[in-house]
């Protein structure tokens, strides 16, 4: 039997959107270590007689770009481990590929060519990326392996880490290293206009299961890209896996231009309007709106307060706003008891302030929530999404009680899909804004689609000169 051998495994993820004013720190990343990381990833290295050590994963809510003292310490804790690890045969990183931290233009490839630099060129280094990331050749010329996601949203996040375990596993006990080829797309849309479960995106996501089936393919991607990150490296990417340099050039152009061909067919995957349009649509049946310019999921602020500012000027009553992110709101609930409260803009995300008395309130779970003129608002001191069935069960809420439910999202979680209640997707503002033309457009590479509009592309397949193991 073969001596065992060494993989590290671990990594950043978190989405930046360039429009928030919330930068994030420590305190926003969730950092998995120890077997909880092995556990993550629940891969069975030891069966390829592989050890896999865990370092580190940070990974955030999205939001606001990433304080570059963060950045650097948390890269600095990461490289320490890694040292202490090697020598390794691979590594595993977990990344997201939409970081921003001002002034270093490509976070993901510099930490990635950081951990190059330590663990040498004979190591196999794979990564696993989310599709909504923005990637780059330096992050290409440091890898061997590539995955990410193949659903949005997404419901594959543990099989792309197993894809890319498994990969590595192979490539590390075999003996051969695969190769990442990959071409830029001069496209740029949200996650919402590409959503895996709606045309032309399903059909084109499908069609990647059958490249790998091809000879010489080992895994086959589409990057969307992140749209609200004013900077160079955004757009969309094809990128493949392959064990044969020329199969994957023709499997990565093929990618890329079948996503090129159906960019104007990438719409909404679902009936999108303007606030005012959208309340023109709601029946007395129970309907779910998303606000999705505020959406915390995608990098929003969270604490904006345009619909309910809507709301009760139309007096709707029998409506959910969940939630609102109201930092402080549960101590000032508790000590001014006759007071008006505010709400909106508490963290700085813009929008309307709006002065209430509620008429009755409870806290749990950090939230506070409050009834106002028929509207239960839900206030987070967090920023924090509602998407699972359990987070309005965990507040005592019934959504039985309700016609109208408002969540801050882009496009529905699964969870709330499945109540297969009308939904609508609001356009409103706020650092996720789904209007282009609105977002500040100084950096972003041109010619890109849908910000301008280029006529032309022929796709240009980037490869690197094969190592050979020694
Ligand atoms: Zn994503």
């Amino acid at each position: 039997m073969s001596s065992q051998k060494r993989i590290a495994i671990g990594g950043i993820s978190t989405e930046c959107s360039t429009y928030s004013p919330l930068f994030q720190t420590e305190d926003d990343f969730n950092k998995i270590e120890g077997d909880s990381l092995v556990e993550l990833l629940n891969f069975p290295f030891a069966s390829f007689n592989i050890h896999a050590q865990p370092l580190f994963f940070c990974k955030s809510l999205p939001g606001g770009p990433v304080e570059a003292e963060y950045y650097s310490s948390a890269k600095d804790k990461f490289l320490k481990l890694l040292e202490a690890a090697c020598p390794l045969e691979g590594v595993l990183l977990m990344m997201h590929g939409a970081m921003h931290v001002p002034d270093i233009e490509d976070p993901e490839g510099n930490w990635i060519s950081e951990v190059r630099s330590i663990v040498g060129d004979n190591c196999i280094i794979a990564v696993c990326f989310d599709l909504h990331g923005n990637v780059t050749d330096e992050i290409f010329e440091n890898i061997d392996i590539f995955t990410a996601y193949r659903t949005a949203p997404h419901i594959d996040i543990e099989s792309t880490y197993h894809r890319a375990a498994k990969l590595l596993a192979e490539a590390v006990s075999g003996d051969f290293r695969p190769e990442v080829v990959w071409s830029s797309i001069p496209v740029l849309v949200s996650g919402e206009m590409s959503s895996t479960f709606a045309e032309p995106c399903r059909s084109i996501y499908k069609q990647l299961e059958i490249f790998d089936q091809r000879k010489g393919i080992l895994d086959s991607n589409l990057m969307i890209g992140y749209v609200w990150a004013d900077i160079k490296t955004a757009g969309a990417s094809a990128v493949v896996t392959c064990s044969d340099q020329q199969s994957g050039i023709e499997a990565c152009t093929e990618i890329a231009e079948m996503y090129w061909i159906n960019r104007n067919n990438l719409n909404f995957d679902m009936q999108a309007g303007e606030l005012d349009t959208v309340f023109k649509w709601i029946t007395e049946e129970f309907s779910i709106l998303a606000d999705s310019g505020d959406n915390p999921t995608a990098g929003g602020v969270g604490d904006r307060a345009d619909v309910l500012k809507a709301l009760i000027k139309r007096g709707i009553q029998e409506v959910l706003v969940a939630g609102i992110a109201a930092p402080g709101i549960i101590k000032e609930l508790q000590t001014n008891v006759h007071e008006p409260i505010s709400i909106g803009n508490r963290l700085g995300g813009g929008g309307p302030i709006i002065k209430i008395n509620p008429e009755r309130n409870y806290i749990k779970n950090e939230c506070a929530v409050v009834q106002f003129q028929g509207i239960t608002i839900v206030l987070t001191e967090q920023r924090r999404p509602f998407h699972n069935l359990s987070d309005f069960i965990e507040l005592g809420i019934d959504l039985n009680d309700f016609t109208l439910l408002v969540v801050k999202s882009g496009y529905l979680s699964p969870e709330l899909q499945s109540l297969s209640a009308p939904s609508y997707l609001m356009l409103t503002d706020g650092a996720v804004c789904q209007h282009f033309d609105k977002l500040e457009n100084k950096f972003r590479k041109r010619p890109l689609f849908p910000f301008q509009k280029p006529e032309e592309f022929v796709p240009l397949v980037s490869h690197k000169q094969l190592f050979s193991i020694s």
